[in-house]
């Protein structure tokens, strides 16, 4: 048993030995085909120039194309004795063999040229059989190509970074020259790249870089490639790096375009036609970090904007991050496409699905503590401003976007429908079932991008119609051909034109908002836009999304490792530079209302109740309707309150109780004041139930403790709205006893 170990103990090396004679695949060292893909904005700016791909390259460069220096530089580099090993070098293997066992894990970087070579042609996991593989495969490579091959393929092919390959296309990229023109001060820089192209990426890591170049020019002057004076005049030289920004302009948007074509496609194309405008990408970009400067102090670090052509659906500007190539941010993320929560940006999806069910923007919903099931238990929503409205409009709860009345709408609507309704506007990312949400889907449970946010409301800017957004206008194939991009999804109706134009009215409906977002807040706009904010738990995320009749735009603040902000909200955070983003787009438009679709009525109705007013209601207001909506029925509160003090006519309604009492307005109550009314006429009829009217002269009516006048028989008297909080009270005097009602408590929203 032992011997027949040992034989195979022996052997096996033997045979692993041998086969280091076979000769490596050929196929894997062809040159591979040549890459240059143009992106360009929608007018023709270059944006970016792929210059090569892990499959493709920019241009096979033989070793007498190369600068001289690169190639030392290189050596001494990564592999000094590359010269004078057969692929490997015995003892760092075995070192990496010995570190991997300590470790677990290959810790040591010192392979070989070759070595480093076969791992760019065998890409995947590192672990010890990989670098034993790894190993082999140097040993055959060498005895197939001669070491001049080698350093040709090795330079043709290593990653510099920035997903370039090769260092014809590095130089080009970086230097903006042929690399047979590299000095030596380039080649060291460039060649030094290749140890981690990551860690030491030019943009970002420019210092380390430096500090590595110099090591190597070191290295080369202990080596004897260059003279002393020559290393210290290569070390002191200033690099001309070309930009990162002029390199790569809109990179996430070019980044997002690219995703869409697999690699063996790129191959085929020269230039990619896409829907971005440049020059407001570029303002954009400013209006970002300047926002974000502003917000320094509250912890929050990055942002994302989507700007859309509602009429075609195109990309006019996707920025991913305040600057791409901000490590410490985490800058590569792009935050048009992240999973986040979107807090209660999808209530008007709500909304819609409840006026589709008969409500209209005038009915009331309850406002009041309630309770919900989930699997996780029982939970009560809570507004945001911790308080609860009583009855409030359907207008007002999406306006003030109340958390109560969107969970109890969506309690009756049931949350599957809209799950359904989500999926059906593009939210793909929404991959859990309808139960996994529950009722919390309507405050933004579930993750979703930017992206799709903008889909979405851009669907309501075109009255409902669902059309998938589009970022790419052309392709030029390299054979000369042009090919236009066919659109991939169909527009399809989603949402009626009525209901979406409902929803729009109230979300660009500036008065209906101001009870939860005050009067001077950013969102209010001299043209027409209607936007909706969001805020994640714990300020997480802050978004605001909305659109004009001809731009839908999304706007997302936060930071990319979920660290919360500090006082934060849609309007503080995301909301000044939406706006910013909406004036700079409207500027010169046309300013017009959105187009109003048929089958919308506008009809006056009871703020208070929301039904047909009568001569006792407080005013009216105006509020447009799906045709079939309006309501019929007369107002019922105010009915009933003013029949019970119509004294003379209906005394067999009037209160049995002795009670002296206010009987309008009744506890709880809460007006609007109607921005489009005379103050003057903005007034409600105070009244009292005054049992025995014999020996009552007059009652006095008292606001807040003070006096505002007296009223004889009817006793009701005129009270002029003005905004807050008042206690009302009435007393009379009867045989030299003052009678007091008790206080009520109303509320006057401007
Ligand atoms: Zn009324």
């Amino acid at each position: 048993m032992r011997k027949r170990f040992l034989i195979v103990l022996l052997v096996l090396p033997g045979i692993a030995f041998l086969t280091t004679f076979l000769p490596f695949p050929g196929s894997k060292l062809g040159p591979g085909p040549v890459i240059s893909l143009r992106l360009l904005d929608r007018d023709g700016v270059l944006l970016r120039e792929v210059l090569s791909d892990e499959g493709g390259r920019c241009r096979w460069v033989r070793l007498e194309d190369v600068s001289p220096h690169l190639l030392k530089a290189t050596i001494a580099a990564e592999d000094k004795l590359f010269f004078f090993h057969r692929g490997v070098r015995l003892l760092s293997v075995l070192r990496a063999l010995r570190q991997n066992l300590r470790h677990g894990g290959v810790v040591s970087g010192a392979s070989t040229i070759t070595q480093q070579l076969v791992r760019t042609l065998y890409p995947g996991r590192r672990n010890i059989w990989a670098k034993l593989r790894e190993a082999w495969l140097a040993l055959r490579l060498e005895r197939t190509l001669t070491k001049q091959d080698i350093l040709v393929q090795y330079i043709n092919r290593i990653s510099y970074g920035n997903q370039v390959y090769g260092i014809e296309a590095a130089s080009r990229l970086y230097m903006d020259k042929p690399s047979s023109q590299l000095s030596l001060a380039e080649a060291a820089f460039l060649a030094a790249i290749p140890r981690s192209p990551t860690r030491l990426n030019p943009y970002r890591a420019p210092s380390a870089l430096k500090k590595r170049q110099v090591d190597i020019l070191a290295k080369m002057s202990e080596l004897g490639f260059v003279t002393e004076a020559a290393r210290d005049r290569a070390g002191s030289e200033e690099l001309l790096l070309l930009p990162a920004a002029e390199r790569f302009r809109a990179p996430h948007f070019c980044d997002f375009v690219l995703s869409q074509f697999p690699q063996a496609e790129r191959q085929g194309l020269s230039a990619i036609e896409t829907t971005l405008d440049y020059g407001l990408q570029q303002k954009i970009e400013i209006l970002l970090r300047n926002n974000l400067g502003g917000m320094s102090g509250r912890g929050v670090s990055n942002g994302a904007v989507v700007v859309l052509d509602n009429g075609t659906g195109e990309i006019l500007s996707l920025v991913g991050s305040r600057d791409f190539f901000d490590e410490s941010h985490a800058g590569q993320v792009n935050g048009a496409l992240a999973l986040r929560q979107p807090g209660s940006a999808l209530k008007p999806f709500t909304y819609s699905l409840a006026l589709e069910k008969g409500l209209t923007a005038a009915s009331l919903i309850d406002d009041s503590p309630a309770q919900y099931g989930n699997m996780e238990g029982s939970y009560r929503p809570q507004n945001y401003d911790r308080r609860f409205h009583g009855l409030i409009s359907l207008r007002a709860a999406l306006a003030c976007s109340y958390n109560i009345p969107a969970v109890a709408l969506l309690q009756a609507i049931g949350p599957d429908l809209l799950y359904l309704r989500l999926h059906s506007l593009g939210f793909a990312s929404l991959k859990q079932d309808p139960g996994y949400y529950g009722v919390g889907l309507t405050l933004g449970n579930g993750e979703v991008s930017l992206l799709e946010l903008v889909r979405a409301y851009a669907a309501l800017a075109r009255q409902g119609t669902y059309l998938r957004e589009r970022s790419i206008v052309g392709l030029l194939r390299k054979d000369g051909e042009k090919e236009p991009v066919p659109i991939r999804e169909a527009a399809k109706p989603v949402i009626s034109p009525q209901v979406a134009y409902v929803i729009t009215h109230i979300l660009a409906d500036q008065d209906a908002r101001t009870p939860s977002f005050g009067y001077h807040n950013p969102l209010t706009f001299p043209f027409s836009v209607a936007v909706k904010t969001g805020t994640s738990k714990d300020f997480r995320d802050n978004w605001t999304v909305g659109y004009s009749p001809r731009y839908t735009v999304g706007v997302w603040v936060g930071n990319f490792d979920g660290e919360p902000m500090h006082n934060v909200s849609g309007i503080s955070g995301s909301g000044p530079l939406f706006k910013d983003i909406m004036v700079l787009l409207n500027k010169g438009e046309a300013r017009t209302w959105f187009v109003e679709p048929e089958g919308i009525v506008t009809a006056k109705v009871c703020p208070r109740s929301g039904l047909k007013p009568t001569e006792a209601c407080p005013g009216v207001v105006n509020e447009v309707f799906v045709d079939g909506t309006v309501p019929l029925q007369m107002c019922t509160y105010h009915r009933e309150r003013s029949c019970t003090n119509l004294v003379a006519k209906e005394k067999d309604e009037l209160p049995t109780s002795a009670r002296f009492e206010v009987t309008f307005p009744r506890s709880g109550d809460t007006f609007k004041i109607d921005p489009v009314l005379r103050m003057e006429h903005q007034r409600i009829r105070l009244r009292a139930a005054v049992p025995a009217t014999e020996g009552i002269a007059k009652v006095e009516w008292w606001i807040n403790g003070d006096k505002i006048g007296e009223a004889p028989f009817p006793f009701s008297f005129f009270w002029n709205l003005r905004p807050g909080s008042f206690t009302i009270k009435a007393t009379a005097v009867r045989s030299g006893r003052v009678l007091e009602s008790p206080p009520v408590k109303v509320v006057v929203l401007t």
